[in-house]
């Protein structure tokens, strides 16, 4: 579903994709850990077309998306994004916010947005706050919302950047479990997280990170539990 190959980024002299190359697989599920810098974040952005690439192909179900063919709104349909801050338009109300793009960017009928507003805030448990303003919410609620409001364009592929960074410890429970039934339905999903645990039980394969490149990745016990590299050791020690 995802296709990476020899990535390179720089932001001025840093390189900070070092030739990437990564694949995920229809309904897989990989989570990427690794320590601040190692350039997370930039990977997902360039997956999602937020970012220009120096080299390399990237190709979404095959269509490749890195060549500047596709606009930012194709790539949307194929990509949702969910950030570490929520970016919820604070004057519209929770279904306003999820319907929004759907109805502009792919012409969905007011209605039609609607009803899948909220059968998807069902499905986060949140029925009961359509028309709330994110102002009325918790962090845990409001990223609850962005989640639906990302899978109301009906993505392929769904990029999580560490979802659950800015939460209040006791909110971070309830927006995992969310994106573990997400991950039970069969969605492909890139999961950045510094929340061990939660990778290993959710991912059926972890990528480590360091300085621009793929250190090492294998399934969630060869990664976490036999890291052959020191780097994954050394991080990994420092996590857990
Ligand atoms: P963290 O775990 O802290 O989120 P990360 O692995 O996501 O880290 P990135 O955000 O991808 O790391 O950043 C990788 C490197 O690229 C860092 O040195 C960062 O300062 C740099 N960088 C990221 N975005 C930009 C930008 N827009 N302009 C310049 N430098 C950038
Ligand atoms: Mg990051």
């Amino acid at each position: 579903a995802i296709e990476v190959k020899n990535l390179h980024k720089s932001f001025g002299n840093l390189h900070v994709l070092q030739g990437v190359s990564m694949t995920v697989g229809e309904g897989e599920v990989v989570s990427v850990i690794g320590p601040s810098g190692s350039g997370k974040s930039t990977l997902a952005r360039c997956i999602c077309r937020l970012e220009d690439i120096n080299d390399g192909e990237i190709y979404l179900y095959g269509q490749r998306v890195d060549n500047g063919k596709h606009s930012n709104k194709e790539v949307a349909t194929l990509v949702g994004m969910i950030f570490q801050q929520f970016n919820l338009f604070p004057h519209l109300s929770v279904l306003d916010n999820i319907t929004l793009c759907p109805i502009q960017a792919k012409g969905m009928k007011k209605k039609e947005a609607e009803d899948l507003a909220i059968r998807l805030l069902e499905r986060v448990g949140l029925g009961d706050k359509v028309y709330a303003k994110p102002s009325q919410l918790s962090g845990g609620q409001q990223q609850r919302v962005a989640i639906a409001r990302a899978l109301a364009m009906q993505p392929k592929i769904m990029l999580f950047d560490e979802p659950t960074s800015a939460l209040d410890p006791e909110l971070v429970g309830e927006v995992l479990e969310v994106i573990a039934q997400l991950a039970e339905t069969g969605m492909t999903m890139v999961i950045i997280t510094h929340e061990m645990l939660f990778a290993k039980d959710v991912s059926d394969r972890i990528i480590f990170m360091a300085d621009g490149n793929i250190v090492e990745q294998g399934s969630p016990q060869d990664i976490m539990v036999k890291p052959a590299h020191p780097r994954t050791q050394a991080f990994l020690q420092r996590m857990l």
